[in-house]
């Protein structure tokens, strides 16, 4: 099987990964609706809003009598009925948000109108609608206003609210079984020796997969032997996803793939041209999808982001994997031998509108990970950058 570029590959996931047919549902509470996928169609109780409402402080008028002075005729506060209709000549001084009386059909701004006594006076032409939110005009009753299948944000969390929803049906989160594998990997609990680690990837795997939507499930290591890592796989692949971190290399203990095409996996790429990364591997087994993760920290971080995260999407519901991609202005210069689309750590300014990249030694140094708040996506077919010249980053 070819090596494939970072753009196919992420293709592949997509094209493969579909949103399963019935996925069951639930109903939580609006304090634990965040990050959920909504499971139905959410209907406006009422037309948003529901009587015409000012959009400005100012002073409501006929659009007909301006520009021009006009009699101030009394005060619309916000949640109070106008009851009275604005006749021709006359201005009612109204809040944000307040009702647009009868006869109104403008509002001026409190800064465009010069106010002395009970008259004001504008130079602003008439407008008819301006500063005005017609009845209905951002949601009519009944109208579907969080549509199933989106992912519930802080947005989503005011719509529900602003429909008195206290309750909200979302879908089941998928299961994300995690495996890592390595006779050199120790439960964190234990005190390794020198030639040990503790097994990071489980957790930083297991905080990821919790953050995009799914249930992590940890499993023992696996040591560095096939036949157990067979077995730890094929009870890994009774989930929705099966995560493994290493043994995926060419070493001469990298059993990952053999113990998967022990179990009838069909692969659908072993290789990636990107860096860290490069020996990713994504497939089929037994009805789930699984992705093989290189076991260095950040090699298994990256590729989870890139890959396993659009897959992690699709089986919680969502069509279109949220991938922020977003772009930076390079502080200092920057070159590589293309070929490879890397992911290295960087640094967002505050303002996220520059970048840096930061040193660090190579895809183990955790370190560098705390210090970094994005990846900064180097493109394989470009070899140099200027400071300054923009380059894609996806934020931590
Ligand atoms: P591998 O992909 O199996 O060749 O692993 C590459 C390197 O990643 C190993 O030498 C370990 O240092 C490190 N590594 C592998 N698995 C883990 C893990 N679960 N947690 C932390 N580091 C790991
Ligand atoms: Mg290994």
């Amino acid at each position: 099987m070819g090596t494939l570029s970072f753009a196919a590959a992420r293709r592949a996931v997509l094209d493969r990964v579909a949103i399963p047919g019935a996925i069951a549902t639930e109903s939580v509470w609006l304090t634990d609706a965040m990050g959920r996928v909504c499971a139905e169609d959410i209907g406006s109780d009422r037309d948003m809003p529901p009587l015409p409402r000012s959009l400005r402080d100012g002073f409501a008028v006929r659009s007909s009598d301006l520009p021009g002075r006009l009699t101030v005729a009394g005060e619309i506060r916000a949640g109070q009925m106008p009851t009275e209709t604005l006749v021709a000549g006359t201005a009612v001084s109204i809040m944000t948000g307040a009702v647009i009386p009868d006869g109104a059909d403008q509002v001026v701004m409190k800064e465009h109108v010069t106010r002395a006594a009970d008259r004001v006076e504008t130079s602003r032409p008439g407008v008819a609608g301006e500063w005005i939110s017609a009845a209905g005009s951002m949601a009519q009753c009944g109208e579907v206003v969080l549509p199933h299948g989106t992912r519930i944000g802080a947005g989503a969390i005011a719509m529900l609210a602003s429909v008195g929803r206290t309750q909200v049906s979302v879908l089941r989160q998928p299961v994300v079984r995690i495996l890592a594998t390595g006779d050199e990997v120790v439960e964190i609990a234990r005190q390794p020796n020198a030639t040990e680690v503790r097994n990071s990837n489980s957790w930083a795997l297991a905080a990821d997969v919790k953050r995009f939507g799914g249930r992590p499930e940890i499993l023992p290591i696996a040591p560095d032997d096939e036949t157990v890592t067979r077995d730890l796989i094929e009870y890994g692949l009774k989930a929705d996803l099966l995560l493994i971190s290493g043994g995926v290399s060419a070493g001469d203990y990298d059993f990952v793939e053999s113990a998967l095409s022990q179990l009838g996996a069909e692969f659908y790429f072993t290789e990636v041209a990107i860096q860290p990364g490069k020996p990713t591997v994504f497939g089929k087994a037994r009805g789930t999808y699984f992705f093989g993760l290189p076991g260095n920290p950040l090699s298994t971080l990256v590729t989870f982001r890139v890959f396993a995260e659009a897959a992690l999407a699709r089986l919680c519901g969502v069509a279109e994997p949220d991938f922020q991609l977003s772009r930076a202005a390079l502080r200092s210069p920057y070159r590589h031998r293309p070929g490879l689309t890397r992911f290295l750590p960087g640094k967002l300014s505050n303002e996220g509108r520059s970048v840096e990249v930061l040193p660090w030694q190579g895809s183990g140094d955790i370190p560098a990970l705390v210090r970094a708040n994005c990846l900064v996506v180097v493109d394989s077919e470009q070899e140099e950058w200027a400071a300054g010249d923009s380059i894609e980053v996806i934020p931590a």
